[in-house]
């Protein structure tokens, strides 16, 4: 597989050195040259889930990993279900919160994990870092747990994560650092950049990153969208409208990822929270960044998504139009309103996934299949659910458990220096 960064077409690199590398130079991000073909798409989508996913993922790595050896990764990390479920006529919720830390982070991070292990030599140094707005975080960090020769840093910003989601990646130990920074997310990948700017430090410490911007990630994302698909009838499928609701897009890139090698999706909508740079870009055409907004939706706080570089690639390279893809943001008391209704449906979602079927419901038209994406488990942002809805959802397992746990984060200021020393002491 090869692969050119975004920001230097002249650097080009491997499967495996974009695994371990994250970023290419200045900063760009890694985009594959060719994407796979596969002529019979059906039968694609006969397979099961763990089979179909080999498949995809070893023609995008192509010779640089065996079959099996992808076949296995894909074993490992995908070890939890993506179920589709009706919600109302034609309205479908695609549930990406089977995993271990409940949340569809676990599809990349899992996948990231095995695709680290088998790209790296045996004997040398790695260590993760990586900034999270909440799910990320929990991934990562379960997915390396353990890997004693990978160690894993993860920043986050203090107070703006559900004391839940902390508590499921912030009391584990062992090879896993937690850093939580006074400061935003947007510091906290500022903070990210910036490690991965000093080629020296880059070296003495063997640092990778494991947000959504490492096309592993990425391309383990795009293996859910085919098995939604595969779900739905067949007579959805010329007809499908898939809603993603997106914070660094890193979820909507695998989405038009797998429309541009055949999965059959009409079009994608872009739902955000109020933080809504990419809404406001597609109607206007121009880039405003604004300051990030703490909403319900936390993990979408994000005013300066890193994927979209590779959205506009995509994009243009496949000869779309920038306004082909569908958009809307939506306020927090929207999100509310949105949470009532679906409960009184008889679903019970989160912030997220909500603001994703309230975008769908608004755009869907007449003879459409209309699924959006729920990125995480509702209880995983229970305090806002349970007063949204006046209830007391309980926790799922992982959740209770980890709940019961001391937190072990490291605090620190938005300041690069802190932020080295904790690295090299994580060694
Ligand atoms: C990360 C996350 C998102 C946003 O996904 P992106 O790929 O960053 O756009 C949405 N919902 C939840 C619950 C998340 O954790």
């Amino acid at each position: 597989m090869n692969l050119y960064n975004l920001k230097d077409h002249q650097e080009q690199v491997s499967f495996g050195q974009a695994v371990r590398q994250g970023l290419g130079r200045q900063q760009g991000l890694f985009f594959p040259e060719t994407l796979p073909v596969f002529d019979d798409v059906d039968a694609l989508l006969e397979l099961d889930f763990v089979a179909r996913s080999s498949k995809i993922l070893s023609a995008f790595i192509g010779e640089e990993l065996a079959a099996e050896t992808v076949a296995q990764m894909v074993d490992t990390a995908f070890q939890f279900p993506a179920p589709v479920v009706p919600v109302k006529d034609g309205v479908y919720a695609l549930e990406l919160f089977h995993g271990p830390t409940l949340a569809f982070k676990d599809f990349g991070g899992r996948f990231m994990a095995q695709s680290l292990a088998a790209v790296s030599e045996k004997d040398g140094k790695i260590t993760i870092l990586t900034a999270t707005s909440g799910d990320t975080g929990a991934a990562v960090a379960h997915a390396f747990y353990g890997m004693d020769n990978i160690k894993v840093v993860i920043l986050y910003p203090k107070g703006k994560i559900s004391p839940l989601q902390e508590k499921m990646f912030c009391t584990l130990g062992g090879n896993i650092t937690t850093v939580a920074i006074n400061g935003t997310f947007d510091d906290c990948q500022a903070l990210v950049k910036n490690a991965f700017d000093d080629v020296a430090l880059r070296e003495e410490i063997g640092l990778n990153s494991a947000n959504s911007i490492n096309i592993s990630r990425l391309m383990a994302q795009i293996c859910y969208y085919f098995e939604a698909v595969a779900q739905l009838p067949k007579a959805a499928r010329e007809q499908l409208v898939i809603a993603v609701p997106s914070g660094n897009f890193g979820n909507l890139t695998a989405g038009l990822l797998a429309k541009a090698i055949g999965l059959p999706v009409k079009r994608f909508i872009a739902a955000t929270n109020v933080n809504d740079t990419v809404p406001r870009y597609l109607q206007t055409g121009e880039w405003a960044p604004t300051p990030t907004v703490p909403t319900i939706s936390n993990a979408m706080d994000v005013s300066q998504p890193n994927n979209w570089p590779r959205i506009e690639e995509l994009c243009q390279r496949q000869g779309w139009g920038l306004d082909t893809l569908g958009y809307g943001a939506v306020t927090d008391a929207q999100t509310a309103e949105t949470l009532r209704d679906m409960n009184a449906a008889g679903y019970l979602c989160e912030p997220h996934g909500a603001i994703a079927y309230r975008v769908l419901n608004a755009q869907l038209a007449e003879g459409e299949t209309g699924v959006f994406l729920c990125t995480a488990h509702p209880a995983k942002f229970k305090e806002v659910v349970d007063e949204i809805l006046e209830k007391d959802i309980p926790l799922p397992a992982p959740l209770a458990k980890h709940n019961a746990m001391a937190l072990l984060s490291l605090e620190r200021d938005n300041d690069f220096a802190q932020l080295k020393q904790v690295l090299r002491d994580a060694q």
